[in-house]
Formats: C-alpha cells, structure tokens, sequence
C-alpha cells in the first residue's frame, strides 16, 4: 500500500479532483444504460447574480450530498445544470451600469446589454459550483435566454392556450412603477415602513355635517369612487346609503356597508379608490363600483387626476394634502407603521394598475396542488402546508405577461382589422413576433392581412416553470418520461411559494402530473449574529472567502452539519474552522494507518481479538444510522455520527489501544498483528466511504492513495455504497470492549490529570473489577490495556474497591502507582 503524505493541502486536493472528475467524466448520466435504476435531480438553475453565495453553498450542498449517495448506491443519476437567465434584475442592473433606461435604446441593442451581463455572472457563479465540488453533469450545461429554450417556453405556453388556461383579460395586477411592469403576487415583498395617517373631513351631501376618513395615501382620493363602513358599527349605520362628497374633486359617491372594514382601524370609514390596495380591488368587484385609474405606467398622475396630472404620486401626496389644508378639511396627521407591498427586484412600492395582461388560469388547479403536495415526500414534512397554504392564499391568477425587453417572446399578434388573436402553431417556434410575421396569408376571422405582435415578454418564471419536463429531455427525446417526474426538487424555504409552486402548476396543467417525487427545503443562512445574511446589515460573508481560507470540504461539512434540513442556518467561522480540524484528523489517521499497512497483504491469515471485532461490530452499526439518515436526507446526523466515530472510536481509542500490537510482533504474535492491519484497513475504507458524499475531495485523495489498486473503481465515488452487514455486529464484542476501553481511557485520563507524557510508564495498577464477570473480561484483555497504558504490574481483584473510579462502569475502580 502507498504511503500517504505527511502534509496535505486540502485546497491544491480539491482543484486537482475537481479537474480528473470533469476530464474522465465520472458524473456524466448514461442515456443508454437500461439497467440501472435512475435518479434525476431537478437543480435549480440560478438566476445569475454574479455572485455563489453562502445560501447557494447550502442549497448545492444538500443536493450534491444526495447525488454522491446515490451514485454509489447504484443509481445512473441525473444532475443536470441550468441558467435562468431573465430576471428582472439583470435588466435593472444593466440599467443601473449603463446609467440608462430600457425604453431609451432599441430593444436588441437592450437585449444585447443584458446577454453581455448574463454571461459575466454565469461564468462566475459557475466557477463557484465547480469550486463546491458539486458532481454535476456539464454537457446538460443551458441557459434559458437561448432560442432554443424559448422554443420549449412558447411550445408550452401554445399547448397550455390549446388547452384553455392561458388567457387575456383586463384585471388589476400588481405593478411595479419603477421597472414599469406587472409582478406576480410571489414577486412581492412586504416590509414596514413608516407613514402617515391623514384625518380627513369628508362633507356629507345636503348638510353640514361631515365623516372623517383616515388614509395613508391622499393622493387617491380622485379615484375615490365609494365610502365604506361597517354595517355592524352603530356609529355608522345611519349614515349607509347616504351620499357623500369626496374633497378636492368634489364628486358625489355613495356610503356602502361592508363587513371587511375595520371598526378599529383609524376613525372606521374608509375611503374605495381604484386601486389603493388589493381591498379595494375585492370591494370594488363586490359592490360593481365604476373604475377611475389615475395612474401611468411609471407612476404618475394622468388625466383623470385633473389639476395633479403629470406629478409622480409623492408629488401628488403632497399637493394633494396641501391643498386640503387650504380648504380647511385635514383635522389631524400622526405617523404609524405599516406594512406595505414592494417590488422585490427594486424595493419601489407596488401599486394596482389595470392593463391587459396575459394570465394563466391557477386558482382552478388548487384542488390538484393540494392533492399531489401530499403525494409528494417533503424533507421536512411539514415544509408541505407553506406550498398548500399558498396556492391557498391567492386571489388572483398568475399574470405572466411583463412590460420587459429581456425575456422569451410571447408568440402571438392580433390582426390589426378586428383585434383576433393569432398565437404561433407549434412548428413555428422558437419566434419572436417583432420580427416575424404570423405564417398565415390572412386573419382567420376577417380576412385582414395586417398584423401587429404582442411586445410583452413572459414572467421569468414560466421558463424555469416547466425545469422537470425540459431536464427529462422533453420536447425532443421520446424516452424522457424515464427521467420525470423529477426524483428530487430542492428548493430554498423562500421559492416555494414561486418555484416549487409554478413547477407544480404548469407540468399539472401540460402532462396532468406531479413534477417530482420528492422535495427538499433548504432554510436561510442567517449571519453570526442571527440576523438573515445580508451586505447592508454587515453581517455578510463571501462563499469564496470561506473556501479560499478553508476548503470547500470543510464549507460542506459547516453546510451538513449546521441543522436539519429546512431550518435556518447561521454561518459560524467556528463551525468551518472545526470541519477544518476534523480533515486533519481524519488525513492523520489515514496517514498512521497507511504507515503501518505497507506489508499489508488482503487475503492473508489473521487472527481478531476482542478490540478488532469491537470496532467491526461498531463500523456496521455506524453504517446503518448514516445509511439511514442520508435516505432521510438527515445529513447533519449522518455527518455527526462518522465525525464522532472517526474522531473517538478509531482515532483516539481503537488506534490507541492497538499500538502496542503493532508495534510488538514478537511479543503478541504475526497473526495478531495481522489482525489489526485487517481492521484498520477495513474500518479506514467504511469511513471513507461514508464520507465520500459529504467530503468527496479528501476521501477520494485517500482512495487514490491507498485503496484504488485493490478495490478497481477509478473513483471512490463509483465505489458501491456498503450495505451494513448484520452478521458483523457482535453485542458481546462491542460490550465487552466497551469495558476495556472505559478501563484504559480512565488510567490515561489519570495520566494525563497527573501532567505525565501518555506514554509514561506505570509502576504499578490494581485493578478492583467489582464483580466476577468483569474481572474475567479484563484478565482476558489484560494485553491491550498493559500495553496501551504500559503498566509494569497489573492487578485484577474481582471484589469492589475504593480506588479511581471508572467514569463509565463506576464499579470498577483502580489504584496506581507511579
Ligand atoms: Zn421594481
Ligand atoms: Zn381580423
């Protein structure tokens, strides 16, 4: 066997594993292999923010630890990689370095801007996943901004209108000001911020008498078409019905009862604008209210709101509330907190705005969603009710269509005569409509030959929606149900509600089936400081910090170990430092066994003793709980059980206490030295093995060293998982060595209490065994713990004794004499 080296650089291991794995192709998925049972990951394909981050540590952590399990339990697995590159955000970070807006260049030359920056931060991100060691097959390597996946978007949005669920309809949608586009419920945010309650005289028709109105947003009120109270509060009753007159625009509106007003809130009458909020759109459609929209598209006043027309709505807050005083109607102002929606991209708050949008019909598919979440295994289990309680939750369907350049083109034009829709036939696409016209002669319906394209752009997340189909190979391969549903979705706690949803409703919807099979949740990296990582809380730390300093097995064992899956995770440089010393003690014992294995001959005659068969029974228990835990994908037991295994049992006992053998053939016996070169051996590869999904580099430079040449696989990650092997676990053994260890980890804790060198020499040791039984186990082992704690004398007295106490067996105790 080789020898391992002295020092090891665990930096200089990984890249060099990194680069042979890539270059022999060890993680490539065989398509043509119909014997081996498939497993295919559904990997998230990133939006590219320039940046792998601690939280993408976690995530690729978690599902590469179960891609390496399952490879070596014999699956052809599937680990595909994806870019999705069309995020809103790329679009405001270009608009952010070039210091321009989308709409004052030609949309390609846009477009053009955002690929550039797109393939910057794919190629950094990239170098962090090849960093992490992940075992991801390179060839499936695709960015969704590339016509040809445009191609499987539009084919499914074709097949989905085919089918009846998408539509176009005028409805209220939230809007983002700023980025001057629609965002789906999930692309909202919600933080508290400060406003201020204006009390506001309302003059009742016909009187002179008045009701006060409490509001945030004054700059509403020329869209204010009603005035709402509770029915049941008798302050108000009398008043429902009657007509009331909004200032400033002095219209006439009505006071209607609803239930859903809030007594308590502000002074209990609240002023209907389309839109304030989401309430007001419910309202709205409850009572048929007329709609006065009084805002653009990027947020100003228009027409409708007369003499304000043209301010932004900060402006128009302040005229508006000006003018008020003027006329003597603001009673009072006083700040509060609220809570309140804003673009998640940007942070500018969302307001309401109808436009024509394109939407996918969800809310008829919850049933169904609710259905297959429970069909589905959750890692946690309980992770299930965030994705049902959401589908639950919303009001609206999925508005898809975005007011954006840097997105798949929606494939339909309306005919410029009658308005028809023309949307794209399958074998058209991948198009876009603003270069090309339909591929018809004439409109369908009128005969009209003039044709104009839908400019909007889909939501992002209808490409990385169908990710479970498109990964299996769908539309193209005729074999890709082999690879759907998906084996395993992961996912981070935060993207249920969009990705793990919107994967649910749309393979629902095209192919009437769950997505994936399984689901697991990664939570939040949170700073030292319990706080949610973030740059401007300074709690920040850079995944290339961490692995520069570290190494990328000690990062994977900070993500491992740091919880169980789906809960928050705070990154600790302690936690990184201490996967660090762990390596070395695992390198150091490697190395000592490598030592003493150089005559080391597989198949040669050896003879076991009490402590060799201790250690075997302990190293197949030890393989059915991590075996356990990683199909629970409960990685932070499995890792806690080898690294405690490694760091006490093999290393500081079992190596401890069969030196002496070792060392002193001619005084133990050839055999039994043999004996424990079979066992260091054998138990070294278990634990290697068991690490390998966890720290793939350091066991694969072990393997390498000293395994490879016997075992045959050219990677230790091709090596077959260990089955536990039953007949191997020897209760007597394990209770009998238990209590030799305890008696010798006692001696050396003495020792080492009484600042003496662990190989001091002890003059003298009585040992009083408490019982008959105990005394027989220790005088048939007395060899080891004489040897292991070189005692000249030894003792054994069966009865009880006031000597040292044994912490673990506190009947046995001891005297020594040094
Ligand atoms: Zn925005
Ligand atoms: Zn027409």
């Amino acid at each position: 066997m080789n020898l391992l080296p002295k020092e090891f650089d665990a930096i200089e291991i990984e890249k060099k594993w990194q680069k042979k794995w890539e270059e022999t192709g060890i993680y490539r998925f065989d398509w043509k292999d119909t014997k081996r049972l498939i497993f295919s990951i559904d990997t998230p394909p990133p939006y590219p923010s320039g940046e792998f981050h601690m939280g993408n540590v976690l995530n690729w952590t978690y599902f590469d630890i179960v891609a390496r399990y399952k490879r070596m339990r014999g699956y052809n697995v599937y680990f595909p990689q994806g870019w999705d590159c069309h995020g809103l955000g790329i679009e405001v970070q270009v608009e952010k370095e070039n210091n321009l807006r989308k709409r004052e260049i030609p949309p390609d030359k846009f477009r053009k801007l955002c690929e550039k920056l797109v393939e910057k931060y794919i190629a950094m991100m990239k170098e962090g996943v090849i960093r992490l060691g992940c075992s991801v097959d390179w060839t499936t390597e695709y960015r969704t901004m590339d016509p040809d996946y445009w191609r499987r978007t539009q084919l499914s949005f074709i097949i989905l209108y085919n089918k009846g669920f998408m539509y176009q309809g005028t409805h209220p949608v939230n809007w983002c000001p700023r980025c001057e586009t629609a965002i789906a419920d999930a692309e909202v945010d919600y933080e508290e911020r400060e406003g201020t309650l204006h009390y506001i005289k309302f003059p009742l028709e016909n009187g002179h008498d008045y009701l006060l109105i409490a509001t945030t947003r004054p700059e509403f009120i020329p869209a204010c078409v009603a005035v709402a109270v509770n029915p049941m509060d008798d302050r108000f009753k009398n008043y429902v019905g009657r007509k009331i007159i909004v200032p400033i625009v002095n219209r006439t509106v009505e006071i209607i009862p609803d239930e859903n007003v809030d007594p308590s809130f502000g002074t209990g009458v609240v002023m209907i604008c389309t839109y304030g909020d989401k309430e007001d759109v419910k309202t709205v459609i409850k009572h048929k209210l007329p709609v006065i929209t009084i805002l653009t598209e990027n947020g100003k006043i228009n027409e409708n709101g007369a003499k304000y027309a043209g301010l932004t709505i900060s402006e128009a807050k302040e005229a508006i509330v000006k003018d008020i005083e003027a006329a003597g109607l603001l009673q009072k102002t006083e700040k509060i907190q609220q809570e309140i929606g804003v673009c998640d991209r940007c942070e500018t708050p969302v307001e309401i705005l109808e436009r024509k949008q394109w939407f996918m019909k969800t809310r008829i598919l919850t049933d169904k969603v609710e259905k297959t979440a429970n069909e589905i295994a959750w890692y946690p289990d309980y992770m299930k009710t965030r994705l049902v309680d959401w589908a639950r939750s919303l009001d609206w369907d999925w508005v898809i269509s975005r007011q954006r350049v840097f997105g798949t083109p929606i494939p339909i034009w309306y005919c410029k005569n009658c308005g028809e829709i023309i949307v794209a036939k399958e074998e058209w696409v991948p198009i876009d409509p603003k270069l090309e016209k339909p591929r018809i002669d004439k409109c369908p319906r009128c005969a009209g030959r003039e044709f104009t394209p839908e400019r909007d752009v889909f939501d992002t997340w209808m490409d990385s929606s169908i990710s479970c189909a498109v990964h299996a190979g769908w539309p193209d391969r005729e074999d890709w149900r082999r690879l759907f549903p998906a084996d395993l979705h992961p996912s981070g706690i935060d993207i249920i509600r969009t990705w793990a949803y919107y994967l649910m409703v749309r393979h629902l919807a095209l192919f009437d089936e769950k997505p994936y099979k399984s689901c697991l949740i990664n939570g939040m990296v949170l700073g030292s400081d319990g706080r949610k990582m973030s740059k401007s809380l300074k709690n920040y730390v850079a995944a290339p910090e961490v692995l520069d300093k570290y190494g990328t097995d000690a990062a994977r064992q900070w993500a491992a170990a740091g919880g169980a899956t789906g809960s928050d995770i705070p990154f600790r440089w302690p936690d990184v430092e201490y996967g660090r010393r762990f390596l070395t003690k695992l390198w150091n014992a490697a190395r000592f066994v490598s030592t003493q294995l150089k005559d080391y001959d597989a198949g040669g005659k050896c003879e076991l003793q009490l402590l060799d068969k201790w250690i075997l029974s302990k190293a197949e228990k030890l393989t059915q709980k991590v075996t356990d835990a990683l199909e629970k994908c409960q990685f932070n037991i499995a890792l806690e059980e080898i690294r405690n295994f490694t760091w006490h049992i093999f290393c500081d006992q079992y190596i401890e206490a069969v030196k002496d053998r070792l060392y002193k053939p001619e005084l133990y016996g050839e055999e039994i030295r043999k004996g424990v070169q079979f066992t260091l051996y054998t138990v070294l590869y278990r634990m290697i093995q068991l690490l390998a999904p966890i720290t793939p580099h350091i066991t694969e430079e072990i393997y390498q060293t000293m395994y490879a040449e016997d075992i045959g696989q050219k990677s230790l990650q091709l090596a077959p998982w260990p089955k536990p092997d039953m007949e191997k676990i020897d209760e007597e053994a394990e209770k009998k060595g238990n209590l030799v260890m305890a008696v010798i980890t006692e001696i050396r804790r003495e020792k080492a209490e009484k600042r003496k060198p662990l190989n001091a020499p002890i003059k003298r040791v009585k040992i009083y065994a408490g019982k008959s039984e105990f005394a027989r186990i220790i005088s048939e082992n007395k060899e080891d713990i004489v040897g292991t704690c070189k005692i000249a004398q030894f003792e054994i007295l069966s009865e009880k004794g006031n000597g040292r106490q044994v912490q673990e067996i506190p009947e046995i105790s001891f005297i020594s004499e040094y």
